[in-house]
């Protein structure tokens, strides 16, 4: 499939209602159309002035079970779902209006966000994409075993690895090339996922509280808890683990463009660790190319 050039934005605002994951407030999302150049930007509409949150890595605040954005006092949890849809859908300026401190999680997955956004219709902008150019291969390795490779390439492409010390989660590896067709076909719809142990801990914690077998797979010892519905796939797990991934590089401000990404043991604080690093080679490109145009 051919890229769009073109900066997009939706068509028309569209709403959607549900309870955030961890905190289990009620919660409603608008989604409205924005202007080029203005990027991702969540409004917290249920607090004074309505301020505003760039969907920026400089504005990460935490990455506990979630990426968590803050400015000022005015935060936003579990927000990866949401860019994840934006991303999949290639749209680049957005508008997002949240009436708690986290979006609804609908069913876990990023689709129901998918579904509003295609009601409210995408439309290009009169402004060309700013894609990231990865200038050579960059590197990110964690204390716990996470790693992380992104080097150039004549497309998108993740493949990424689940490895887990539990029964019933072997090592997973899926490896794809992401467009629309396969964003929607194959990871909009993952959903998320916990291990039964750490239903108890995470609820003390004050996580999970709006957490139901409706929004998110249990792995139990020897069995997977869900809905009537049963696993999406069974590689579910590993879809979901994509679908964060290109949630939280959506953060970098710029879509991806032609690079391989490989990773394993991914989560949300090592995603945001290695967008940085892309987005640090990215920009020392950006700025050599800009010395080679003055200098002429
Ligand atoms: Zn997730």
């Amino acid at each position: 499939m051919k890229e769009n050039p073109l900066q997009t934005t939706i068509k028309e605002e569209v709403r959607l209602e549900g309870v955030g994951l961890h905190t289990g407030n009620k919660s409603s999302l608008t989604f409205r159309p924005s202007l080029a150049n203005t990027g991702i930007r969540f409004f917290r509409a249920d607090l004074p002035g309505i301020p505003m949150i760039p969907a920026r890595l400089a504005f990460v605040v935490t990455t506990v079970r979630g990426t968590n954005l803050g400015l000022g006092e005015a935060k936003v949890h579990t927000i990866e779902h949401v860019l994840s849809a934006c991303t999949g859908l290639g749209i680049d300026n957005i508008d997002v209006l949240t009436s708690a401190n986290e979006p609804p999680i609908m069913d876990g997955s990023a689709m129901p966000f998918v579904e509003a956004l295609l009601r409210a219709g995408l439309v290009d902008l009169d402004a060309p994409k700013r894609w990231l150019h990865l200038p050579h291969e960059v590197t990110y390795q964690a204390k716990d075993g996470a790693r992380y490779r992104a080097e150039p390439s004549d497309r998108f492409e993740i493949s990424a690895t689940l490895i887990h010390d539990h029964p019933m989660m072997p090592k997973m590896s899926l490896s794809m090339t992401v467009d629309l067709e396969s964003y929607l076909a194959e990871v909009a719809r993952a959903r998320t996922f916990c291990f039964e142990h750490e239903v108890a801990s995470l609820q003390s914690q004050g996580l999970a509280q709006g957490g139901s077998l409706e929004n998110a797979i249990v792995i139990g010892k020897s069995e997977f808890h869900t809905n009537a519905e049963g696993l999406r796939y069974q590689d579910e797990f590993v879809r979901h683990k994509m679908l964060d991934l290109i949630g939280d590089l959506t953060l970098i401000g710029r879509p991806l463009f032609k690079m391989r990404i490989t990773a394993e043991r991914l989560g949300h604080a090592h995603n945001v660790e290695f967008a940085k690093l892309l987005d640090e080679a990215a920009k020392k490109l950006r700025k050599s190319k800009n010395r080679v145009l003055e200098a002429k």
